[in-house]
């Protein structure tokens, strides 16, 4: 988890289906697959981490001598640097995850259906029971609900089942040396080396994903650093072995993302006709009473309820999907894990095991979602157009969606921003028109 910075293991497998993150970009906090793909299956990265080229004999060796120097000059000990590295290889698994690029991305409702089951959400009641005693203390302390916890603790490693096997100390010496975004690692790996130099946990006990998250709810070690808490009072933060730590720091990590108490992740809306879709994303925020004046309403057609604090419509599938306004809440779990479709699960999840919510239109899942390639086709053919989708990245961030509004409008469309293969399709043949026009 966190920050929007490393991966948490749901991270990986979520996500980010078009343009779903919040910021425009998915930030990798966990790990597994990206843009919303299905986890890849132990063979498929096997056999990817076997046509790894691994780096010559010796230079991984050098890589991780000349890292312990910086770390010593940042106060690490030499108890701490002889135990982290002693069986410390290079892992071209991990790089093989970091490089994972799945084909197509699913849309958002088949992430969010898969993992809001009515089984999930029993055991979600049942956990919530058995440790009712712990949940009323984290509430007390915090005024984070447990049924949010509960949500967060299913989707990051399936209420504690699985943690991740990987000796992160070498799975972050691995992405630091050899991974992209260098940097982000090595100070990862540098956070990973002062947890094990506080005497948390040892350095055979800090495992976790491949991108490093850790324990129950899968902080990253500089989330640790900065989140976890001690809540059983035994002197350690024990993200792994201890459910009141793990519990407490997570609490404490959507305390410190703004959470507001008593209020839930958002609700399920319907707008009305003529909407202007130009204001549904997060970056338009105003209190309920402005969307009330605007025509938004409960799905069901009653009135908003009141909701504290600036809230924002979210439309993760497009007009023809189901349509949220959103809380301060919904922020805090982006911050968690910087993709829409994590945050609506986790808020979706958290309401069905508090015994409310349940999403009432129905996504649409058969939906073909873009490809890299077709994404690019789209941004090609938009510019040619005469709208500006920004550069052409196969990415559709902020500006290509403010292309795709534009185009929509012009052409009498529900301007809801929303790249699907259907969209692409209506653009070729717009595309195909005018250049037809041209030559005659
Ligand atoms: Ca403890």
């Amino acid at each position: 988890m966190d920050g929007g910075k490393g991966l948490s293991r749901a991270a990986l497998s979520l996500i980010c289906a078009a343009g779903l993150t919040a910021a425009g970009g998915w930030t990798a906090q966990h790990a597994w697959a990206k843009d919303g793909a299905p986890v890849p299956t132990s063979p498929d990265i096997r056999a990817k981490a076997a046509a790894e080229l691994p780096p010559e004999p010796g230079v991984f060796a050098a890589w991780i001598a000349a890292f312990k120097e910086r770390a010593r000059a940042a106060g690490i000990g030499e108890k701490t640097l002889a135990t982290a590295f002693r069986k410390v290889r290079y892992n071209a698994q991990v790089i093989a995850y970091d490089n994972y690029q799945p084909e197509f991305v699913k849309p958002v409702g088949v992430y969010v259906e898969a993992r809001t089951k009515p089984a999930t959400v029993a055991k979600g009641r049942t956990l919530a029971a058995t440790h009712k005693a712990l949940f009323d203390k984290v509430e007390k302390a915090f005024g984070v609900p447990r049924h949010y916890i509960l949500a967060i603790w299913r989707l990051e490693t399936g209420y504690g089942a699985q943690f991740g096997g990987f000796n992160v100390v070498e799975a972050l010496a691995t992405l630091a040396f050899r991974g992209r975004r260098k940097g982000f690692w090595e100070d990862e790996l540098l956070a990973a080396l002062k947890i094990i130099d506080k005497g948390d946990v040892t350095a055979a006990e800090l495992r976790g994903s491949w991108a490093g998250a850790m324990g129950h709810t899968q902080f990253i070690p500089s989330t640790f650093l900065r989140r976890a808490i001690d809540f059983d009072g035994d002197g350690r933060r024990d993200l792994w072995k201890s459910l009141p730590d793990a519990f407490g720091s997570t609490a404490n990590y959507l305390k410190s993302a703004g959470w507001t108490p008593g209020t839930p992740f958002g609700v399920e809306v319907k707008l009305p006709p003529g909407f202007d879709y130009a204001s549904a994303h997060t970056g338009t925020k105003q209190p309920v009473e402005a969307w009330r004046k605007a025509g938004v309403t409960l799905v069901d057609g009653q009135p908003l309820p009141a909701l504290p604090g600036e809230t924002s419509i979210v439309v993760p599938t497009g007009h023809k999907g189901p349509v949220f306004l959103v809380t301060a809440n919904y922020r805090a779990l982006l911050r968690y894990n910087n993709a829409a479709a994590y945050a609506l699960t986790v808020g979706i999840l958290a309401e069905r095991i508090a015994g409310r919510g349940g999403v009432v239109r129905p996504w649409p899942n058969g939906d073909r979602l873009l490809n890299r390639e077709e994404k690019e086709e789209l941004q090609r053919l938009l510019a040619g157009l005469g709208f500006d989708p920004g550069p052409v990245d196969g990415k559709v961030g902020p500006s290509t969606r403010t292309a795709i509004r534009a185009f929509q409008q012009k052409a009498g469309k529900p301007a809801d921003g929303y790249a699907n293969y259907a969209l692409l399709q209506f653009i070729r043949s717009k595309a195909a028109k005018k250049s037809a026009n041209e030559t005659e």
